[in-house]
């Protein structure tokens, strides 16, 4: 079948979300998502939304703003980080009117609590600036905003795949689906089309994410020349449950709990003296990695303790519950009485599609390719930089999402009825066939060895043989996957197939993030290269751009815009 819209959102997360209640109900605005809408990773968010509402203790947004950049390591660009910080108490607000049931304060105000790398005068101390709801944030968040788009009656397709993004002539025509319960293609035409496929961690063995973040959209705009930025900048997550990375929020230290090495030894204030605990998460995870790798691992193995013990059974019942049962159903840990055992696990892509402040995705001259935005975790706007703070990306979903949607809505007026492009669906039929009818490994092999090399070779610490090692490896898995081979060559609810395809997108996103990984020599936010330790603005104050050449992926550069604060050496 054949649809035509006006606007087209791709990925119901926040973000997408976000940007489709923003388009005016006299438009035609469709909604695309491979799972259930409210299975979208934005689901799983556990700590909270930043914003300085100032309600536990003073804050000013200027303060948020100098964070954001600073836990960027100075790659976020000023402009953005200014936009995020000063709109994000209205940003909060109206979630609230949505009817967000957050935590309250005594006096029945949105209630605060501290995060990574949040602090009140520039760096003074850590400052209680995440808005949240108990330790399912992102949950409640997630089920108001469905709940609005189900009652505009956005047309919404469930368990709809997008499998290639129609790009003709420099300009957006649509997309190509696949609907899973009948294995049938779609065309959607549309005169705008909107990204929001959110991350891709399962590229990395041990991770936080959902089984769906495999990073079809970036990977798809790749494919069709859209340049990808920042891409070697992937965040560990200090505290992943050991040993299988499911998470323990950073809400869990910023009510208190604080890490332990083997010989019960508090090691942070050695790592960040004045924010401990709570310094940004490249700088936790390392000085996690830097104990294991000295031998102190609690009984020598490749852990931490996270203690909460002291936090009282009343507390972790109220705010953190959700992470005291993961612990108890995973491992078999009463957090009350025991300490968790935790290590850094991938949780978060700050590279990804180049867009401009209003969602416009950009080539690689920097104007905007016409009909294309990008929001949320996909994109890369760039206000992460080189590390993004904890409650910051459920931030920049509705912001940037909003304003994405405001740019749709605003473009589609002068963007004309999308032109159809013959034979539209071919590409995808003769990919489908090809995945069908192959002889050679099986997608779960292959995978299991990507997150292996890409755990092993390019994680916390990257040096420049190993990269390269890794990039070897994951080019000859990119050549064993074009015979790739399924069991089930059947048409309904083949989910054989899609991990086929998703496979293709991770393997050429591990490529891209090795590529621009070797190609930055110096240490800034979370890319620490141990062969070049040292953070170089000289050389490297600059964005990656890392574009699908010919051959091999074709790397250049942007420069970072710097508005307020010029960078400094980053102490915690
Ligand atoms: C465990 C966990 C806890 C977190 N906690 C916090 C927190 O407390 N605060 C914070 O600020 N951030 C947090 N984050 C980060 C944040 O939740 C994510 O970055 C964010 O939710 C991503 O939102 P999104 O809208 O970009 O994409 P997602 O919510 O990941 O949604 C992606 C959507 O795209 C769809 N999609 C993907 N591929 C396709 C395709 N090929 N075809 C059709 N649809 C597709 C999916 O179905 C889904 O609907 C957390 C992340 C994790 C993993």
């Amino acid at each position: 079948m054949e649809f035509i819209f006006d606007a087209l959102v791709v990925g119901s997360g926040l973000a997408g979300l976000r940007a489709a209640l923003e388009i005016p109900e006299n438009l035609k605005v469709g909604l695309i998502s491979k799972v259930f809408p409210t299975r979208s990773h934005s689901g799983a968010a556990q700590g909270g939304i930043g914003a300085a509402l100032g309600n536990e203790e003073p804050d000013s947004w200027e303060w948020h703003m100098y964070d954001t950049v600073k836990g960027g390591d100075y790659l976020t660009d000023q402009d953005a980080a200014e936009t995020l910080a000063m709109d994000a108490a209205r940003a909060v607000y109206e979630l609230e009117h949505m009817g967000v049931p957050f935590n309250r304060t005594p006096e029945g105000k949105i209630a605060q609590r501290a995060f990574g790398g949040h602090t009140r005068n520039f760096g003074e101390g850590p400052v209680k600036r995440s808005c949240f709801a108990a330790d399912r944030t992102g949950r409640v968040v997630l089920d108001t905003m469905f709940g609005k788009a189900v009652e505009r009656k956005i047309h919404i397709f469930t368990e709809f795949y997008m499998l290639d993004v129609i790009i003709d002539h420099g300009k957006v025509a649509g997309i190509i689906s696949y609907e899973l319960a009948t294995g049938h293609l779609h065309t959607i035409w549309s005169k705008a089309v909107l990204i929001a496929t959110g991350g891709f961690g399962r590229v990395y063995k041990t991770n936080s994410n959902c089984f769906t973040n495999t990073g079809d959209g970036v990977y798809l705009c790749y494919r069709n020349g859209v340049p990808l930025e920042d891409m070697e900048f992937v965040q560990f997550h200090p505290t992943g449950i050991y040993p299988l990375g499911v998470l323990v929020s950073e809400a869990a230290r910023g009510e208190g709990g604080v890490l332990k090495n083997g010989i019960g030894r508090r090691f942070m204030p050695d790592y960040a003296p004045t924010l401990v605990d709570l310094a940004p998460r490249d700088v936790v995870s390392r000085a996690i990695s830097t104990e294991i790798r000295a031998g102190r691992g609690v009984d020598g193995k490749d852990y931490v303790n996270l203690d909460l013990t002291h936090l009282g059974a009343d507390k972790i019942e109220e705010k953190l519950s959700d992470i005291s049962s993961f612990a108890r159903i995973y491992l078999g840990v009463d957090a009350t009485s025991e300490p968790i055992p935790v290590t850094p696990t991938c949780h978060y892509m700050m590279g990804g599609i180049p867009t401009d402040l209003n969602g416009r995705v950009l080539n690689v001259n920097g104007s905007p390719i016409s009909g294309l935005y990008s929001a949320g975790e996909a994109a890369c706007v760039s206000v992460h930089g080189a590390n993004r703070l904890g409650t910051n990306s459920l931030l920049d979903l509705v912001v940037f999402g909003r304003r994405a949607g405001r740019a749709m809505t605003e473009d589609i007026k002068s963007l004309g009825a999308p032109t159809p492009v013959k034979d539209s669906q071919g590409r995808v039929e003769a990919r489908i066939k090809a995945i069908k009818d192959g002889k050679g490994p099986k997608p779960a092999d292959l995978r299991t060895k990507m997150k292996q090399i890409m755990t092993d070779f390019c994680s916390v610490f990257r040096n420049q043989a190993d990269m390269e090692r890794g990039l070897r490896e994951i080019r000859g898995l990119k050549e064993q996957y074009r015979s790739v081979s399924i069991d089930n060559k059947g048409e309904n609810y083949n989910t054989d197939l899609l991990d086929a395809i998703e496979l293709e997108s991770l393997l050429g996103l591990a490529e891209v993030i090795l590529v621009s990984a070797l190609s930055r020599t110096e240490s800034r936010g979370a890319h620490y290269r141990e062969d070049y330790p040292d953070r170089d603005d000289h050389n490297w104050l600059k964005h990656t751009l890392v574009m699908a050449g010919s051959h091999d992926p074709e790397v250049s550069f942007k420069p970072v815009k710097i508005t307020r604060f010029q960078p400094k050496a980053r102490k915690f």
